[in-house]
């Protein structure tokens, strides 16, 4: 290594660090003033498109938690950063049926999963000598023709069919609202927040809720995400993507 890239490496370690612990003390922040409705909330780093050295940078700086969109990406960065041990993957993208292989072997946890026939393979492929898969159901919670997710009056019957497959757990619901109008998602979040509570109602365990990216997590927190999801906020744009 040059001088000049050690040092723009080092100024990139650094902006990573301190986006972080910004996003961390926001977080410590809206559940003070909002104890009463904010549970205790995961970020997971959505490090998709982005370098492993950028992820080692997060990682350096305490982050343990990562979002990989791209079952070729995950396939190659978890292989790369095998030897942190700690490193907790999340599948978070559209997920194909001819790939779910690396994604059961690989993931720790799968926010995506919308149809039974996804969940019946991912649980088929999980290898036996590692724990469950953890997933969560996506809800097509703006109703849009095109997104992916489950319609919400189909979720308690996703639900019933994953808690029967033997190597996933079902731990929750995750959504992406459609784009919000001057980034106001609050109806999007209280119709998740009440749908995870009729869940739970039926699967106490079923806890988790994913929502929640750079441009309104604040608001998913206020409305009850145990997850939020953030790319830009803690790594910068993102350029298009090769597998995009
Ligand atoms: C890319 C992505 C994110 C992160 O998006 P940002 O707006 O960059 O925070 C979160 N969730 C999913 C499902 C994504 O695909």
């Amino acid at each position: 290594m040059n001088e000049k890239t050690t040092i723009s490496q080092a100024l990139m370690d650094n902006n990573i660090a301190e986006r972080l612990n910004s996003a961390y003390r926001q977080m410590a922040e809206i559940r003070q003033k909002n104890s009463s409705t904010t549970p205790t909330a995961q970020l997971i780093a959505v490090s998709k498109t982005k370098p492993a050295d950028m992820l080692l940078a997060a990682y350096q700086a305490g982050q343990k938690a990562f979002g990989e969109n791209y079952v070729q990406e995950l396939a190659q960065k978890a292989t790369e950063l095998a030897h942190l041990t700690d490193i907790e993957w999340h599948f978070i993208g559209p997920i194909q049926s001819n790939k779910t292989r690396d994604i059961a072997r690989f993931a720790h946890w799968v926010h995506s999963v919308d149809r039974l026939k996804i969940a019946e393979r991912l649980s088929a492929q999980r290898p036996l000598d590692m724990a469950p898969l953890k997933v969560l159901i996506q809800v097509n919670i703006s109703g849009e023709a095109s997104k992916a997710g489950v319609m919400p009056q189909d979720v308690l019957a996703l639900a019933r069919q994953i808690t029967a497959l033997p190597q996933l757990k079902l731990c929750g619901l995750m959504a992406i609202p459609a784009p919000a109008i001057a980034h106001d998602n609050s109806a999007a979040f209280a119709a998740m927040a009440q749908l995870s509570k009729t869940l739970q109602q039926e699967l106490p365990q079923a806890t988790e809720l994913s929502m929640g990216m750079s441009d309104d997590w604040q608001q998913a927190l206020i409305y009850g995400a145990t997850m939020i999801r953030l790319g830009t906020a803690i790594f910068g744009a993102r350029e298009t993507h090769l597998y995009e």
